[in-house]
């Protein structure tokens, strides 16, 4: 199992969920699969939980698989008898233990993807391979490369992932809630996470990177989660939630996060769009993500989404009993 892989030689290898990204952004009536290879030695992968349309669930995160009986070349990172040198320096936690990476470094997509090698695009998958080959000379002197992601929806869905885990962890070892928290913080304190380039210090990680609205952060880019409701507006949504206030100086304002329907383009964010509308016409309690630096307005705080890709929402999940889950 890795997490990188491309589809041409000089491509830049990119993560199972970049991939799932562009596939989602292509026509739903005419999208094309990819090819994929490995970036150290070429051997040919299985994109697994890449190829799925929007509804029809990913069970796992997305990742890339060896073909049956193939194995990679002894000297690639990814040989299961190398394990070592690819862990080597990451930090684990058990997301990771499940054998597939979260991502560790949020970035929007290029403003013009480069051409994918599609399945009715590749010529000679040998030719591909042997080229791969001679080339990665250049990406091993590189050193370890951090998975990437372009969407919010793959950070909210690792953050939530763990939140998901720490609530069967507490029934199965009859945790109390202060126990099942410091174990959250724990393991999101483990998780790398960085936005864009400009913050790299010891705060980027999963757990200091994700702000509640209560904690504003004015200079460096967060992301903000909270459970809101969905206002819909002639050109904009507003998600907030009247009950969490941002404090500043002491002073408490409302939180907002605002998404203009200018900025709702591709296929992707049609996906979006729709639950957007959705939850205003059926006031569904949504989870809300939003990458960000947000203002001061007046008597409230506003986060204006600047390109989609920063931002997700998901309906709120209930537990049988009753009470929410995350
Ligand atoms: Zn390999």
């Amino acid at each position: 199992m890795s997490d990188l892989a491309i589809t041409f030689s000089s491509e830049e290898p990119k993560s199972a969920y970049d991939y799932r990204h562009i596939y989602l952004e292509q026509n739903p009536a005419n999208r094309k699969k990819f090819v994929f290879f490995c970036p150290y030695c070429g051997i040919e992968l299985i994109g697994k939980c890449i190829f799925k349309d929007e509804g029809e669930g990913v069970a796992k995160s997305p990742h890339f698989a060896k073909k049956n009986g193939e194995e990679h070349d002894n000297d690639c990172p990814y040989n299961n008898t190398n394990e070592t040198k690819i862990n080597d320096g990451r930090k684990k936690s058990f997301y990771e233990k499940k054998g597939v990476a979260f991502p560790e470094k949020f970035v929007d997509p290029p403003e013009n993807e480069e051409k994918i090698i599609t399945v009715d695009t590749v010529i000679s998958r040998n030719a591909i391979k042997e080229e791969i080959k001679r080339n990665s000379v250049n990406l091993r002197n590189r050193g370890k490369i951090i998975p990437k992601t372009r969407i919010c929806e793959d950070l909210a869905n690792t953050w939530s992932n763990v939140v998901f885990e720490s609530y069967g962890l507490k029934k199965k070892n009859d945790w109390s809630e202060e126990k099942r928290n410091k174990w959250v913080k724990n393991e999101l304190l483990k998780m790398p996470l960085v936005l864009f380039d400009n913050f790299m210090n010891e705060y980027s990680n999963y757990y200091y990177t994700f702000k509640t609205p209560k904690y504003i952060n004015f200079s460096h880019y967060k992301i903000y989660n909270f459970d809101g409701i969905v206002k819909e507006n002639n050109d904009s949504f507003v998600i907030y939630n009247d009950k969490i206030k941002s404090t500043i100086d002491d002073k408490e304002f409302s939180f907002c996060v605002i998404v203009y329907k200018n900025i709702i383009t591709g296929h992707y964010a049609a996906k979006i769009g729709e639950l957007l509308h959705e939850s205003s016409l059926n006031n569904y309690n949504v989870k809300c993500f939003a990458i960000g630096i947000p203002l001061k307005e007046g008597d409230r705080v506003v986060l204006n989404i600047e390109k989609i890709n920063r931002f997700f929402i998901k309906k709120k999940q209930i537990k049988k009993s009753g009470s929410e889950i995350s």
